[in-house]
């Protein structure tokens, strides 16, 4: 537990480190409950700082062995010891090394930073401040070393024994059961991508040529016995490999790569260098355990954190306030990755959802940050949605405003300028401007200001003067500490959709040129006048999502459903139908809740239809489209005053309309796509099933026994584990016997296998009725959960506070009360997992009053608790925060 008292640490305090680090070495003797490391440090005094400075090395947790500075011990008069730091007051001006020895227990570390243990295996996690619970360090990423590491460990506990960079030596210990290992990273790096990892593993290997011809191996370890279930990974990690070098002319650089994959982690996965470390819910893949979603998301985050190689390791962060420069960036990189590899269209709008599911959100709530914070008490609260997939838009509209030319050169003068150095968001941004000559210091306001822009646009058509006329204002929204705001740079990829459903061609009254379907608003508002516009033609606007902005635009049912099925630009397309289902739904749960019934609308069903019957279409994109708008997505266009139950009634009104005017074409569908075919996990077939599972799902709408029938049969005949969980979730909706036989069944299946329990525990968690509670409350003793493992408490935990917003938001409050009673019980083990699941609670001021009063009830328990770490504090203390 920290009992420090959280100093906010701001980036106007930046200042360069006193003292630089050339090399470290680093001796690990590893044993479960006592490992001894020692460090060999060579320092320098910074020729950028003031001189003479003290030696200030971080610490936490730590307990000093020995202590000397050029081979001689350290007298205890000259230097200052806690487990939190270690100072020499009065160090020699000059270079010099230390060598510091200490003591740590992997065994007790539950919080899973710095070294700890894995089941069986000792593996670390440095990001963000993990180093400093190995070793006494200058713990900041602007301070790069090269690393040589030598770990000792029993051979029979340990056999394998890996580091980062290239392994140089290795052999027995003599006298003894006793082995070693030494590897040595030649790339300067922070401490924070240092890694070592020892126990029993297996391995696959393979083999990578890269394009200046060098050969590289590449192995995934994996617990003994999973090798069969690493081929995705593999494979993913070759083909994200290839396409850096063909999308952005970057080579990996040592003569290894590995993936280590363990099953507690607090993260998805680490990008250490050389020798990546993953959640195993990242890498294990077969088609009996992994669904489409799995392989994708395992594809795109073994492409992360293999880009990081480049955007985040040789170019590293100068300090944790440019964490968006190495994340927002290598998002954009792993988005573009998905994009070329499966369909643009479809990795856009799951893009797009997710960051209206999870960023718009945090922006309109206690927790909102500008994609660049400027102050933090604890870094590991800010691996946000914002600075991660904000941060991505924010690159994607450099993209967009540059063109695709420009763009590439200012990555390439990026790579070229900065290689080896821990950089800045002004750095990084300066590479544009220079490559494109273009001012971008309006533009660095996305990076400062927090919160969504939102748009009104208004189009107007003249048919006396053939005119079309687009008047466009710009707001954002005040944010904690921001209550005031500028206006933003906002690119906004348009088209004017003639009758014909063809664009029209658009030329400005002012001459102004168009370039690449573009306008930009750079001011609080502005008209566009458009000339040569024959009949009223309907705008299509923020097309591809090129601004990550609210829009209200002018446009009634009738153009939506126009725009549905007739605009070139398939974000739109899905955008027009979404949008006209949200609509519906918006007034829908405002009906429910003054007792009237809900709405229907003519418009959207026409528009699903004509989608339904259309073959040019890819199954994917179909699927998207006919996946109604989330309870989540229509409580944020709410934005006040939420019922989640009048949400959810009014979500299931409008299935079951849908499952009764199209049934026809979904049940056609259905049985189209259902012919058996082996099971690949390739886009193409992957989106066949997203369809045919889509329909599925609509057809449930009614709940009768004809559908309960069809999703048991799917569940029962299927051969992989994509439509085999589509049909549970199916069954999941309807309190049945059927439902019932059916988790019994998949549990006896799986109880072997924690990751796809972890399914089993998230759907039933989501289940969204009253009894669900109690079902997550008994889930957490049944034996397949372990509050110690972070993915078994957030498949039913954590699933259960984020993705079931009925039964989370009871109106009793019970909800909320096991959530915070679970945050108490972590935090003391795992402070970042606690942290992580309380800010499940962050949008509690949108909801209606009887929630909202119970909700902060929870949140002020939580912040009147003893002794909370500095994670939960944190968070508690901004959540409740006014204004
Ligand atoms: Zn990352």
């Amino acid at each position: 537990m920290r009992t420090d008292e959280p100093r906010p640490v701001r980036l106007q305090d930046y200042r360069p480190p006193d003292w630089l680090v050339d090399t470290v070495e680093l001796d690990v003797s590893l044993a479960p409950s006592a490992t001894r490391v020692r460090a060999s440090l060579l320092l320098k005094p910074n020729p950028q700082a003031a001189a003479p400075a003290p030696l200030l090395l971080d610490g936490d947790d730590l307990t000093l062995v020995a202590l000397s500075l050029d081979g001689e011990p350290l007298a205890p008069e000259h230097y200052v010891a806690t487990p939190n730091s270690l100072t020499i007051a009065q160090p020699p001006q000059r270079p010099f090394r230390l060598d510091i020895e200490t003591l740590v227990d992997p065994s007790a570390n539950t919080q899973l930073s710095g070294l700890y243990r894995s089941g069986k295996t000792y593996c670390t996690q440095c990001e963000a401040e993990g180093f400093r619970r190995i070793t006494y360090f200058p713990d900041r990423p602007d301070v790069m070393a090269v690393y040589t590491t030598r770990i000792e460990a029993d051979i029979t506990d340990a056999p394998v024994l890996l580091a980062n960079g290239n392994l140089v030596d290795s052999g027995t210990v003599p006298g003894g059961n006793r082995h070693f290992a030494v590897w040595h990273d030649p790339f300067p790096k922070p401490s924070y991508l240092f890694a070592l990892v020892g126990g029993t593993l297996a391995f696959v290997e393979d083999r990578f040529r890269t394009m200046s011809g060098r050969d590289v191996t590449l192995r995934i370890y994996v617990e003994p016995g999973k090798e069969d279930r690493c081929g995705y990974a593999m494979d993913s990690l070759k083909r994200a490999m290839r396409w850096d070098e063909q999308a952005f002319g970057r080579e990996y650089d040592l003569d290894v790569f590995m993936i280590v994959a363990v099953s507690d982690f607090n993260m998805g996965a680490m990008e250490n260098k050389g020798l990546n470390i993953f959640n195993d819910k990242y890498i294990l893949a077969s088609a009996e355990t992994a669904t489409d979603t799995d392989y994708a998301s395992i594809e795109a985050i073994v492409a992360h954190e293999y880009f990081h190689n480049w955007t985040g390791n040789r170019i590293t962060c100068r300090d944790w306030f440019q964490l968006c420069l190495k994340e927002g960036l290598t998002v954009f990189r792993d988005q573009e990755f998905t994009s070329d590899q499966r369909s643009r269209a479809v990795e856009r709008i799951k893009d797009v959802r997710g960051l209206r599911a999870t960023q718009f959100v945090e922006d309109a709530g206690p927790l909102a940050h500008p994609v660049r914070p400027t102050q933090y008490r604890e870094i590991n609260n800010f691996y946000t949605t914002t600075v991660y997939e904000k941060g991505a838009e924010v690159v994607r509209m450099l993209q967009v405003l540059l063109g695709p030319q420009q763009f590439r050169a200012g990555m390439d003068l990026y790579f070229a300028r900065h290689d080896g150095e821990a950089a800045t968001i002004e750095q990084f941004v300066q590479c544009f401007a220079d490559a494109s000559g273009r001012d971008l210091t309006q533009f660095m306001l996305w990076y400062a200001q927090s919160g969504t822009p939102e748009i009104v646009a208004t189009g107007t058509f003249d048919a006396r003067s053939k005119t079309y006329r687009l008047d466009m204002a710009q707001t954002l929204p005040p944010t904690p500490g921001q209550p005031t705001k500028e206006p933003m740079v906002i690119p906004l990829a348009f088209g004017l959709v003639g009758s014909d459903g063809r664009d029209l061609p658009v030329r400005l009254a002012d001459g102004a040129p168009i370039e690449r379907g573009l306008i930009t608003l750079d001011k609080p508002a502005a008209t566009y006048l458009f000339t040569g516009i024959e009949n009223r033609p309907v705008p299509s606007l923020n097309r591809g999502f090129s601004a990550p902005v609210r829009l209200t635009v002018n446009v009634g049912e009738e153009e939506l459903r126009f725009l549905a099925i007739h605009d070139c630009d398939p974000f739109n397309r899905w955008q027009a139908v979404h949008t006209l289902a949200m609509r519906l739904l918006v007034e829908s749960t405002t009906a429910i809740r003054r007792g009237e019934p809900p709405r229907e609308d003519p418009a959207l069903v026409a528009a699903l239809a004509a989608v339904l019957k259309s073959r040019d279409l890819e199954p994917d994109f179909v699927a998207q489209v006919i996946a109604l708008p989330s309870e989540a997505d229509i409580a944020r266009e709410i934005a006040s005053n939420v019922d989640p139950d009048a949400v959810l009634a009014a979500r299931q009104a409008l299935r079951r309309t849908i499952t009764a005017s199209l049934s026809e074409p979904l049940i056609t569908i259905f049985e189209r796509l259902s012919s058996p075919e082996p099971y690949s996990p390739d886009a193409d077939a992957a989106g066949r099933r997203a369809l045919k599972n889509a329909c599925l799902d609509l057809l449930m709408g009614t709940g009768d026994s004809v559908a309960v029938a069809r999703a048991r049969r799917q569940y029962e005949r299927a051969d992989n584990m994509t439509d085999r969980m589509a049909a549970l979730q199916a069954l999941a909706l309807c309190d049945s016997a059927e439902r019932t036989a059916a988790l019994d069944d998949f549990y006896r299946r799986y109880a072997g296998d924690p990751l796809i329990v972890d399914k089993w525990l998230s759907l039933q968690a989501a289940i969204p009725e009253p009894a669900t509670l109690d079902r997550v409350k008994a889930l957490t003793a049944h034996p397949a959960f372990s509050m110690a493992n972070p993915n078994r408490v957030r498949a039913l935990i954590g699933a259960f506070a984020t993705s079931n917003q009925t039964q989370s938001n009871r109106a009793d409050g019970r909800g909320y009360d096991f959530i915070v009673e679970t945050v108490l019980a972590i935090d003391p083990k795992n402070p970042q997992l606690a942290a992580r699941l309380l800010s499940a609670l962050k949008s509690w001021r949108v909801l209606e009053p009887t929630r909202r009063a119970l909700a902060q009830a929870a949140l002020r328990r939580v912040a009147e608790a003893p002794s909370l770490s500095r994670d939960v504090g944190d968070i508690v203390e901004r959540a409740l925060a006014e204004g």
